[in-house]
């Protein structure tokens, strides 16, 4: 599979440069709608020369940096975390994204300790409705009320327009989402290999109820899962 790995974010609210590096498997790696486990690997060495090679073209100039991997970035390898220290510095990169499932939120502190960098953690809660998230999506994400994930991470991702979900779930964790966090990412899903269907008609509603979104300050969608220009089209 042809996988881009580097790209910049220009067209938003918050222009960066985004890596998609290689890491170990997802700790968690149950969520049903979940392929991205794919690129993962075992191979630390691969793992760090591929990570080098993507790193090597980080160029600090948005003087902002988002890191992802399929997975948490407490996945990715030892030598890698610190390639990334060093890309930070030489480029001098001044603010941090990473992502991390909500099992790591106690640890989010040893990466900006690791990094002594500004780093705004991104979860993917994908949505706020309990049953959904948790026995349809396997999301395993159990938390008290919104504010305890605020506690936590400033930015969340939603996935929308599943089988499944409705309207009135879909407004709702708009609302929920721009109310409460800083950023958010919107992703339409895109069939894969997972069980898990898209509903297109929901997508043709959210597109044009939310076709605000587009320009709002807090908001990144993504159309397809390609649209941030790192990735590789879905087989599904
Ligand atoms: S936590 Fe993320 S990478 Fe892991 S299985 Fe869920 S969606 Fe996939």
């Amino acid at each position: 599979m042809n996988i881009t790995r580097y790209a910049r974010i220009e067209n938003s609210p918050r222009p960066r440069e985004i890596v998609l590096l290689k890491a170990f498997p997802c700790q968690w790696g149950r969520c049903s709608f979940c392929d991205y486990i794919h690129d993962n690997s075992a191979d630390e060495s691969e793992m760090n020369s591929t990570n080098a090679g993507v790193l090597r073209q980080v160029t600090g100039d948005l003087k902002a940096l988002q890191v992802i991997n399929s997975g948490s970035c407490f996945e990715i390898p030892a030598a890698s975390l610190q390639l990334i220290k060093e890309t930070v510095q030489r480029c001098q990169v001044q603010q941090l994204y990473f992502e991390a499932h909500w099992s790591y939120r106690h640890r989010l502190d040893e990466m900006r300790r690791f990094f002594g960098l500004p780093i705004i953690f991104i979860t993917g809660v994908e949505t706020f409705d309990d049953h959904f998230r948790n026995q349809v999506l396997k999301k395993g994400m159990i938390y008290r009320d919104i504010a305890e994930i605020r506690q936590y991470f400033a930015s969340v991702c939603l996935m929308i327009g599943m089988q499944g979900q409705t309207r009135e779930m879909i407004s709702n964790d708009v609302k929920i989402a721009i109310e409460n966090f800083d950023y958010v990412t919107i992703n339409l899903f895109v069939d894969n290999s997972t069980g898990i269907k898209a509903d297109l008609e929901l997508q043709a509603w959210f597109k044009c109820e939310f076709a605000w979104l587009q320009q709002h300050e807090k908001v990144d969608i993504l159309f397809e899962n390609t649209d941030f220009g790192v990735g590789a089209a879905i087989q599904s």
